[in-house]
Protein backbone atom coordinates (compact mmCIF):
# COMPACT_ATOMS: atom_id res chain seq x y z
CA UNK A 1 0.00 0.00 0.00
CA UNK A 2 1.42 3.16 -0.92
CA UNK A 3 2.50 5.55 2.02
CA UNK A 4 -0.67 7.93 3.51
CA UNK A 5 -3.26 6.56 1.16
CA UNK A 6 -5.45 3.54 1.22
CA UNK A 7 -5.98 1.58 -2.10
CA UNK A 8 -9.88 2.43 -3.47
CA UNK A 9 -12.66 -0.13 -4.86
CA UNK A 10 -11.49 -1.65 -7.97
CA UNK A 11 -14.43 -0.51 -10.63
CA UNK A 12 -14.33 -1.51 -14.71
CA UNK A 13 -16.43 1.51 -14.57
CA UNK A 14 -13.34 3.53 -13.58
CA UNK A 15 -10.23 3.47 -15.98
CA UNK A 16 -7.04 4.35 -14.75
CA UNK A 17 -5.54 7.69 -16.19
CA UNK A 18 -4.54 6.34 -19.40
CA UNK A 19 -7.85 6.22 -20.99
CA UNK A 20 -9.74 8.04 -18.97
CA UNK A 21 -11.82 9.63 -21.03
CA UNK A 22 -12.76 12.86 -19.68
CA UNK A 23 -10.57 15.10 -22.06
CA UNK A 24 -13.07 17.62 -23.22
CA UNK A 25 -10.68 20.16 -24.04
CA UNK A 26 -9.19 21.77 -27.00
CA UNK A 27 -5.45 21.74 -27.25
CA UNK A 28 -4.40 25.05 -25.98
CA UNK A 29 -1.65 26.94 -28.07
CA UNK A 30 -0.32 28.36 -25.35
CA UNK A 31 3.16 30.22 -25.11
CA UNK A 32 4.40 30.18 -21.80
CA UNK A 33 7.40 32.01 -20.26
CA UNK A 34 8.50 31.93 -16.80
CA UNK A 35 10.44 34.91 -14.59
CA UNK A 36 13.36 32.47 -14.37
CA UNK A 37 14.34 31.24 -18.04
CA UNK A 38 14.37 28.05 -19.19
CA UNK A 39 15.66 26.48 -22.22
CA UNK A 40 13.03 25.53 -25.00
CA UNK A 41 9.81 26.16 -26.41
CA UNK A 42 8.25 22.80 -25.33
CA UNK A 43 5.14 21.10 -26.24
CA UNK A 44 2.06 23.56 -26.23
CA UNK A 45 4.60 26.67 -26.27
CA UNK A 46 4.96 26.52 -22.92
CA UNK A 47 9.04 27.63 -22.55
CA UNK A 48 10.56 25.03 -20.65
CA UNK A 49 13.50 22.46 -20.34
CA UNK A 50 11.99 20.18 -17.49
CA UNK A 51 7.90 19.90 -18.28
CA UNK A 52 6.79 22.88 -16.87
CA UNK A 53 3.55 22.64 -19.16
CA UNK A 54 3.12 18.67 -18.32
CA UNK A 55 3.60 20.12 -14.74
CA UNK A 56 0.13 22.30 -14.42
CA UNK A 57 -1.39 19.96 -16.74
CA UNK A 58 -4.12 18.24 -15.65
CA UNK A 59 -3.16 14.57 -16.34
CA UNK A 60 -7.37 13.88 -16.19
CA UNK A 61 -8.51 16.22 -18.82
CA UNK A 62 -5.51 18.01 -20.36
CA UNK A 63 -6.42 21.25 -19.56
CA UNK A 64 -4.20 24.06 -17.19
CA UNK A 65 -5.07 23.86 -13.81
CA UNK A 66 -5.73 26.68 -11.23
CA UNK A 67 -6.00 27.06 -7.48
CA UNK A 68 -7.15 24.89 -5.95
CA UNK A 69 -4.58 22.36 -7.72
CA UNK A 70 -5.10 19.10 -6.09
CA UNK A 71 -3.11 16.26 -4.89
CA UNK A 72 -3.49 12.70 -3.69
CA UNK A 73 -1.18 11.11 -0.66
CA UNK A 74 1.18 10.22 -3.68
CA UNK A 75 1.94 13.52 -5.10
CA UNK A 76 -0.53 13.23 -7.77
CA UNK A 77 -2.03 16.49 -9.24
CA UNK A 78 -5.45 17.03 -10.58
CA UNK A 79 -7.70 20.15 -10.66
CA UNK A 80 -10.57 20.79 -8.50
CA UNK A 81 -12.88 20.36 -12.09
CA UNK A 82 -11.61 16.38 -12.08
CA UNK A 83 -11.47 16.09 -8.46
CA UNK A 84 -15.28 16.36 -7.76
CA UNK A 85 -15.79 14.26 -10.58
CA UNK A 86 -13.52 11.27 -9.90
CA UNK A 87 -15.15 10.03 -6.28
CA UNK A 88 -12.20 10.74 -4.49
CA UNK A 89 -10.21 8.07 -6.10
CA UNK A 90 -7.02 9.43 -7.79
CA UNK A 91 -7.13 8.35 -11.34
CA UNK A 92 -3.32 7.48 -11.55
CA UNK A 93 -2.74 5.55 -8.44
CA UNK A 94 -6.19 4.71 -7.37
CA UNK A 95 -5.93 5.88 -3.99
CA UNK A 96 -8.08 7.63 -1.82
CA UNK A 97 -7.76 11.96 -2.72
CA UNK A 98 -8.12 12.90 0.56
CA UNK A 99 -8.31 16.79 0.13
CA UNK A 100 -4.56 17.70 0.11
CA UNK A 101 -3.66 21.30 -2.17
CA UNK A 102 -0.84 21.70 -3.64
CA UNK A 103 0.61 24.91 -2.76
CA UNK A 104 4.42 24.82 -4.05
CA UNK A 105 3.00 24.22 -7.33
CA UNK A 106 0.28 26.86 -7.26
CA UNK A 107 3.06 29.23 -5.96
CA UNK A 108 5.17 28.20 -9.04
CA UNK A 109 2.05 28.96 -11.36
CA UNK A 110 1.58 32.10 -10.16
CA UNK A 111 5.22 32.91 -11.29
CA UNK A 112 5.20 32.29 -14.95
CA UNK A 113 4.23 34.29 -17.89
CA UNK A 114 1.69 33.49 -20.79
CA UNK A 115 1.12 34.74 -24.43
CA UNK A 116 -2.79 34.88 -24.49
CA UNK A 117 -4.08 31.89 -26.18
CA UNK A 118 -5.70 33.89 -29.02
CA UNK A 119 -1.94 34.37 -29.97
CA UNK A 120 -2.30 33.25 -33.98
CA UNK A 121 -5.24 35.50 -34.25
CA UNK A 122 -3.28 38.81 -33.40
CA UNK A 123 -3.38 39.22 -29.76
CA UNK A 124 0.75 39.83 -28.41
CA UNK A 125 -0.57 40.37 -24.48
CA UNK A 126 1.51 38.53 -22.23
CA UNK A 127 -0.15 37.55 -18.78
CA UNK A 128 0.55 36.11 -15.50
CA UNK A 129 -0.73 32.44 -14.89
CA UNK A 130 -3.32 33.66 -12.93
CA UNK A 131 -5.32 36.62 -15.04
CA UNK A 132 -4.58 34.45 -18.51
CA UNK A 133 -8.47 33.10 -18.33
CA UNK A 134 -9.92 36.22 -17.27
CA UNK A 135 -8.32 37.85 -20.33
CA UNK A 136 -9.29 35.29 -22.58
CA UNK A 137 -12.69 35.43 -21.85
CA UNK A 138 -12.68 39.53 -22.92
CA UNK A 139 -9.98 39.68 -25.33
CA UNK A 140 -10.83 41.51 -28.47
CA UNK A 141 -9.10 38.77 -30.86
CA UNK A 142 -11.59 35.67 -29.35
CA UNK A 143 -13.42 34.52 -32.15
CA UNK A 144 -16.86 35.30 -32.62
CA UNK A 145 -20.02 33.52 -32.62
CA UNK A 146 -21.99 32.93 -35.70
CA UNK A 147 -24.51 35.75 -35.63
CA UNK A 148 -27.73 33.78 -37.44
CA UNK A 149 -30.51 33.33 -34.98
CA UNK A 150 -32.78 31.23 -34.71
CA UNK A 151 -30.50 28.19 -35.24
CA UNK A 152 -28.18 26.76 -32.64
CA UNK A 153 -25.56 27.25 -34.67
CA UNK A 154 -21.92 26.78 -32.82
CA UNK A 155 -19.87 27.94 -35.65
CA UNK A 156 -17.15 30.29 -34.11
CA UNK A 157 -14.50 32.49 -36.11
CA UNK A 158 -13.24 35.76 -37.45
CA UNK A 159 -15.85 37.92 -39.81
CA UNK A 160 -14.56 36.34 -42.71
CA UNK A 161 -14.59 33.00 -41.61
CA UNK A 162 -18.35 33.58 -40.37
CA UNK A 163 -19.12 35.28 -43.52
CA UNK A 164 -18.52 32.76 -45.57
CA UNK A 165 -20.36 30.34 -43.08
CA UNK A 166 -23.45 32.89 -43.13
CA UNK A 167 -23.45 32.52 -47.29
CA UNK A 168 -22.84 28.70 -47.82
CA UNK A 169 -24.32 27.14 -45.01
CA UNK A 170 -26.91 29.19 -43.75
CA UNK A 171 -27.78 30.73 -47.29
CA UNK A 172 -27.74 34.46 -46.24
CA UNK A 173 -28.26 37.14 -48.80
CA UNK A 174 -25.15 39.10 -49.45
CA UNK A 175 -25.67 42.99 -50.33
CA UNK A 176 -23.56 45.61 -50.78
CA UNK A 177 -24.48 49.50 -50.15
CA UNK A 178 -25.30 51.57 -46.86
CA UNK A 179 -28.80 51.53 -47.97
CA UNK A 180 -31.46 48.82 -48.21
CA UNK A 181 -34.97 47.79 -48.98
CA UNK A 182 -36.47 44.76 -47.76
CA UNK A 183 -39.54 43.17 -48.10
CA UNK A 184 -40.90 40.46 -45.87
CA UNK A 185 -43.73 38.20 -47.27
CA UNK A 186 -45.24 35.80 -45.07
CA UNK A 187 -48.50 33.97 -45.83
CA UNK A 188 -49.94 33.39 -42.75
CA UNK A 189 -49.10 35.97 -39.95
CA UNK A 190 -51.63 34.63 -37.48
CA UNK A 191 -49.84 31.63 -37.18
CA UNK A 192 -47.97 33.47 -34.37
CA UNK A 193 -50.56 32.70 -31.96
CA UNK A 194 -50.09 29.18 -32.13
CA UNK A 195 -49.05 28.34 -28.98
CA UNK A 196 -46.43 25.42 -30.19
CA UNK A 197 -44.40 27.76 -32.68
CA UNK A 198 -44.39 30.21 -30.46
CA UNK A 199 -42.46 28.23 -27.64
CA UNK A 200 -39.98 26.34 -30.37
CA UNK A 201 -39.68 28.63 -33.12
CA UNK A 202 -38.65 32.01 -34.09
CA UNK A 203 -39.14 33.08 -37.56
CA UNK A 204 -36.59 34.89 -38.81
CA UNK A 205 -34.57 36.54 -41.64
CA UNK A 206 -31.00 37.74 -41.81
CA UNK A 207 -29.52 39.51 -44.61
CA UNK A 208 -25.97 40.82 -44.38
CA UNK A 209 -24.85 44.44 -45.92
CA UNK A 210 -21.55 45.68 -46.73
CA UNK A 211 -20.58 49.06 -46.61
CA UNK A 212 -17.57 51.13 -45.28
CA UNK A 213 -15.50 48.37 -45.62
CA UNK A 214 -17.49 46.62 -42.44
CA UNK A 215 -20.44 43.86 -42.45
CA UNK A 216 -24.18 44.59 -40.84
CA UNK A 217 -26.48 42.00 -39.91
CA UNK A 218 -30.30 42.95 -40.77
CA UNK A 219 -32.68 41.07 -38.79
CA UNK A 220 -36.47 40.84 -39.33
CA UNK A 221 -38.49 38.06 -37.17
CA UNK A 222 -41.83 37.37 -35.24
CA UNK A 223 -41.84 36.80 -32.10
CA UNK A 224 -43.96 38.11 -29.25
CA UNK A 225 -44.09 40.43 -26.39
CA UNK A 226 -45.91 39.19 -23.70
CA UNK A 227 -49.13 38.06 -25.09
CA UNK A 228 -48.40 40.63 -28.24
CA UNK A 229 -47.51 39.49 -31.59
CA UNK A 230 -44.93 41.55 -33.27
CA UNK A 231 -42.78 41.84 -35.59
CA UNK A 232 -39.23 43.29 -35.00
CA UNK A 233 -36.04 44.76 -37.19
CA UNK A 234 -32.63 45.83 -36.18
CA UNK A 235 -29.27 45.94 -37.12
CA UNK A 236 -26.20 43.82 -35.26
CA UNK A 237 -22.40 45.00 -36.84
CA UNK A 238 -20.09 42.26 -37.64
CA UNK A 239 -17.32 43.58 -35.06
CA UNK A 240 -16.26 44.35 -31.43
CA UNK A 241 -18.59 46.78 -29.82
CA UNK A 242 -16.24 49.70 -29.57
CA UNK A 243 -16.48 50.00 -33.62
CA UNK A 244 -20.37 49.48 -33.66
CA UNK A 245 -20.66 52.68 -31.48
CA UNK A 246 -19.27 54.69 -34.44
CA UNK A 247 -22.20 53.80 -36.40
CA UNK A 248 -25.98 54.82 -36.87
CA UNK A 249 -28.95 53.06 -38.89
CA UNK A 250 -32.46 53.96 -39.65
CA UNK A 251 -35.42 52.13 -40.18
CA UNK A 252 -38.65 52.56 -41.72
CA UNK A 253 -41.87 50.75 -42.61
CA UNK A 254 -45.30 52.49 -43.52
CA UNK A 255 -47.87 52.52 -46.01
CA UNK A 256 -51.11 54.65 -46.81
CA UNK A 257 -48.98 58.07 -46.03
CA UNK A 258 -48.15 56.91 -42.04
CA UNK A 259 -44.93 55.32 -41.16
CA UNK A 260 -42.73 54.23 -38.36
CA UNK A 261 -39.17 54.93 -37.84
CA UNK A 262 -36.58 53.72 -36.00
CA UNK A 263 -33.16 55.76 -35.11
CA UNK A 264 -30.32 53.38 -33.79
CA UNK A 265 -27.28 52.34 -33.12
CA UNK A 266 -25.74 48.88 -34.41
CA UNK A 267 -24.92 46.00 -31.62
CA UNK A 268 -21.74 44.26 -31.73
CA UNK A 269 -22.85 40.36 -32.69
CA UNK A 270 -20.81 40.17 -29.48
CA UNK A 271 -24.30 40.39 -27.86
CA UNK A 272 -26.23 37.55 -28.78
CA UNK A 273 -28.97 37.98 -31.25
CA UNK A 274 -31.20 36.95 -27.91
CA UNK A 275 -30.05 39.56 -25.65
CA UNK A 276 -30.56 41.91 -28.38
CA UNK A 277 -34.21 40.99 -29.31
CA UNK A 278 -35.22 41.08 -26.07
CA UNK A 279 -34.12 44.45 -25.21
CA UNK A 280 -36.22 45.87 -28.36
CA UNK A 281 -33.21 47.50 -29.73
CA UNK A 282 -34.82 48.47 -32.99
CA UNK A 283 -37.79 48.65 -34.72
CA UNK A 284 -40.57 46.94 -33.27
CA UNK A 285 -44.20 46.65 -35.16
CA UNK A 286 -46.91 45.70 -33.65
CA UNK A 287 -48.69 42.98 -35.58
CA UNK A 288 -52.13 45.11 -35.87
CA UNK A 289 -49.82 47.76 -37.61
CA UNK A 290 -47.92 45.72 -39.64
CA UNK A 291 -50.96 44.01 -41.47
CA UNK A 292 -52.40 47.30 -41.74
CA UNK A 293 -49.24 48.30 -43.56
CA UNK A 294 -49.40 45.40 -45.67
CA UNK A 295 -52.88 45.98 -47.03
CA UNK A 296 -55.29 43.84 -48.49
CA UNK A 297 -57.18 41.16 -46.85
CA UNK A 298 -54.88 40.80 -43.39
CA UNK A 299 -53.91 37.24 -44.62
CA UNK A 300 -50.56 38.07 -45.92
CA UNK A 301 -48.09 39.97 -44.31
CA UNK A 302 -45.91 42.57 -46.88
CA UNK A 303 -43.60 44.28 -45.10
CA UNK A 304 -41.26 47.01 -46.74
CA UNK A 305 -38.44 47.52 -44.65
CA UNK A 306 -35.90 50.28 -45.67
CA UNK A 307 -33.23 52.23 -43.82
CA UNK A 308 -29.48 53.25 -44.12
CA UNK A 309 -26.51 53.16 -42.65
CA UNK A 310 -24.42 56.18 -41.71
CA UNK A 311 -20.87 56.81 -39.83
CA UNK A 312 -20.61 58.95 -37.19
CA UNK A 313 -18.27 61.82 -37.62
ZN1 LIG B 1 -8.76 18.14 -14.78
ZN1 LIG C 1 -2.27 9.17 -6.90
ZN1 LIG D 1 -5.78 38.12 -25.91
ZN1 LIG E 1 -23.99 29.48 -38.27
Amino acid sequence: MAPGGSACKEDESYPAVADYAIATAKPESNYMTTKSSFGFVGKHGIQSNNGVYELLECPVCKNLMYPPIHQCPNGHTLCLNCKNRVQNCCPSCRYDLGNIRCLALEKFAESLELTCKYHSLGCHEILPYYSKLKHEQHCRFRPYNCPYAGSDCSITGDIPTLIAHLKDDHKVDMHNGCTFNHRYVKSNPHKVEHATWMLTTVEVTVSVFKCFGKQFCLHFEAFQIGMVPVYMAFLRFMGDDSEAKKFSYCLEVGANGRKLTWQGIPRSIRDSHRKVRDSQDGLVIQRNLALYFSGGDRQELKLRVSGRIWKEA
